[in-house]
């Protein structure tokens, strides 16, 4: 679960998305998918491991839900901790 809103280089903060899939047509890696959890449709980091932080999808999202992590942490740029909640820490 946690692994679907990060990636090594970007972060993902499903309740800022607008699922206008922007993101999705502009990644040249095919990392981003749609879900829809209860009525709200939001992009969803679906393969994580073939992002090369070309921030594409960082530039094109316009409302802010899609952030670089340069390096920061999960808690650090959503105030929330992503590993929590799961379970399960990798
Ligand atoms: S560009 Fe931003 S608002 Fe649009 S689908 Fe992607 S994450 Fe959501
Ligand atoms: S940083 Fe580039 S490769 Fe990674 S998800 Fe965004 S657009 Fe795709």
């Amino acid at each position: 679960m946690s692994k679907r809103v990060e990636s090594k280089f970007v972060m993902l903060d499903r309740s800022r998305c607008e699922a206008c899939w922007e993101c999705i047509a502009i990644c040249p890696q095919t990392v981003l998918g749609k879900i829809e959890v209860f009525g709200h449709r939001h992009a969803v980091i679906n393969a994580g491991d073939r992002c090369a932080g070309c921030q594409r999808c960082v530039k094109v999202c316009t409302t802010g839900a899609l952030v670089s992590r340069e390096g920061r942490s999960a808690a650090e740029v959503t105030g929330v901790d992503a590993s929590r909640g799961s379970g399960a820490r990798t």
